[in-house]
């Protein structure tokens, strides 16, 4: 997958590169808001800051929707994010707010392919993806769940809500990445409803540590089960 990274801070980006390198993807990298739209041929996925120095990011995000159909994920600083962007309706597909986990980042790439579509690795029903945590077994094709070998039979959004957390492999996967997956949700108060799933898929499963509370986050993988 290849990757545009438009962020003019040279310590971020020289951390990310060799980070999402190393997690398989091809990064090309563009340090200022003028010229990203010539490197957009290719290109899979833009990460773009929304703080750059000649060009506002909302109005950037904005021509690269309007010039391309590439996948886009804003990131800003804490308090930058505005309505504009709480909205999405400057286009983009997703957004992160710095510091990020870079587990987190590959999540949402892999997410918004996912939800485009494009990504042959993820939740939807046509993938053949095996998650396998401890002895508990996600087959996405079948979608079936197993613990130590035994079916167990989960309503549609209880298994969306596990296999998003094993597919994120330890990454926290927030509960606003939750409810816009698995309920269609960006923003809502709704918390309530993916706290009884959890509760009924800990239960079901038996195995109350796989699923990890990040308090006032999400969840994440349990590391003992
Ligand atoms: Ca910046």
């Amino acid at each position: 997958m290849r990757v545009l990274l438009v962020e003019d801070d040279d310590r971020v980006a020289e951390a990310l590169l060799p980070a999402l390198t190393r997690r398989g993807f091809s990064v090309d990298r563009q340090a200022t808001g003028r010229g990203t739209l010539d490197r957009l041929n290719g290109i899979d996925v833009v990460l773009l800051d929304l703080g750059l120095p000649d060009i506002d990011g909302v109005t950037l995000c904005r021509a690269i929707r309007a010039a391309s159909d590439v996948a886009i994920i804003v990131v800003s600083a804490r308090g930058e994010i505005d309505d504009r962007i709480l909205g999405l309706h400057a286009g983009a597909d997703d957004y992160l707010v710095k510091p990020y986990d870079v587990g987190e980042l590959v999540a949402r790439v892999h997410a918004v392919r996912r939800r485009r579509g494009s990504d042959p690795v993820g939740v939807g029903a046509s993938s053949t993806e095996v998650f396998q945590t401890g002895d508990v077994r996600v087959d996405l094709g079948r979608h079936e769940v197993t613990v130590a070998g035994e079916a167990v039979s989960l309503s549609r959004k209880e298994f969306q809500v596990l296999a998003l957390v094993m597919a994120a492999g330890g990454a926290v996967c927030t509960r606003e990445r939750i409810l816009a997956e698995v309920w269609g949700r960006t923003w809502s108060g709704a918390n309530r409803t993916l706290d009884v799933h959890v509760a009924t898929l800990r239960t079901k499963l038996g195995r109350p540590a796989l699923l990890e509370t990040v308090r006032g986050v999400g969840y994440r993988l349990g590391q003992n089960q």
